[in-house]
């Protein structure tokens, strides 16, 4: 049975027997905030237990190093929708320790990338048409500073309103504290 098999048999379960009914909400975040944090498997349940976030409570994006990269880039505009159009009054930037983004070496993911079958003449296309896959698959050294520049970013984004406060925070992976890097009241 493939994992997908398996995915599929239990969801007919959950459907069949009602425990969705536990997790019943609106789609607009009563705590109003929109959080943008990592992909790490080590934050799925813990961040939101961690911060006392429930289902319905926060909108959440999740996108390797919490890195917002670009300022017209899917993250950005996420943050914009829920905002403008899902009641979000404060945006949180949560990076952590260990994230795989600080140890992303870019030399070794295109390594990589050519060991599983994309050729050569492939990269060196998309590096003559302007893309800059070094830089795209950069990490970062510090969490904080990665976070400060997130948040930098989002918080002089010119389609951001000016009373909308941007945080920055660094949550431990493991004990689920968090340190506050930015305080956007301030
Ligand atoms: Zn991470």
């Amino acid at each position: 049975m493939t994992q997908l098999d398996n995915i599929l048999e239990y969801n007919k379960e959950f459907v069949d027997k009602k425990e969705y009914e536990k997790y019943e909400t609106t789609k607009l975040p009563d705590k109003r905030m929109v959080i943008v944090t990592c992909m790490d498997t080590r934050l799925i349940e813990l961040l939101p237990k961690a911060m006392n976030l429930k289902n319905g409570d926060v909108k959440i994006l999740k996108v390797a190093g919490a890195i917002v990269s670009h300022p017209f880039g899917s993250v950005m505009r996420s943050i914009l929708v829920a905002v403008y159009e899902l009641n979000a009054d404060e945006v949180c930037i949560i990076g952590h320790h260990d994230c795989g983004m600080s140890a992303l070496n870019a030399d070794s993911i295109l390594h990589k990338v050519k060991d599983r079958g994309v050729t050569q003449g492939k990269i060196d296309t998309l590096k003559y048409s302007g893309i800059d896959l070094e830089e795209w698959f950069q990490g970062f050294s510090s969490v904080e500073d990665s976070v400060r520049h997130s948040v930098e970013m989002v918080d002089n984004h010119p389609l951001l309103p000016k009373d909308v406060p941007v945080h920055g925070l660094v949550i431990n992976p493991e004990t689920g504290k968090l340190d506050v890097v930015i305080n956007g009241y301030k």
